[in-house]
């Protein structure tokens, strides 16, 4: 496996340096919230660190720390909104496994019994 350096051009760097516009849900100083652009189920939103990180490889433990502080703040707030019956954390890793976007990011989606999520 090879990880590549972080590209500060990267969409999400660009969001958080507000270069690009987002439907931004929290912040605080460690971590940013925001809706996906294209959800893939109903309140399907995102939890990035503000510091440059490509994923979980390369980010560091404290800050890996503060996004899951959020993913769990977020999407407990989150399963109470939608009445919701789960929740789907999901995160990926290099092309390989399945990341698009290069800044790390932690995908979490309301989850409801019988509704599969969107491809
Ligand atoms: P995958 O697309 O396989 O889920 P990633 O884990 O890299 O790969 O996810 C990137 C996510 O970023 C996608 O869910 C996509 O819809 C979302 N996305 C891309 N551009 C934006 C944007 N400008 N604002 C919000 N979300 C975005």
């Amino acid at each position: 496996m090879s990880t590549t350096a972080y590209d500060n051009d990267n969409i999400f760097a660009k969001i958080l340096r507000g270069e690009l516009p987002s439907h931004k849900l929290y912040e605080d100083d460690e971590t940013f919230a925001f809706m996906d652009i294209m959800p893939r189920g109903d309140g399907h939103f995102l939890v990035i660190p503000k510091k440059p990180s490509r994923n979980i490889l390369d980010v560091a433990p404290d800050s890996l720390a503060a996004v899951m502080r959020t993913v769990q703040k977020l999407g407990r707030a989150a399963k109470e909104a939608f009445d919701a019956d789960g929740l789907t954390v999901q995160q990926f890793n290099e092309a390989a496994g399945g990341q698009v976007v290069f800044h790390l990011h932690v995908h979490v989606i309301p989850r409801f019994e019988g509704i599969a999520l969107r491809p």
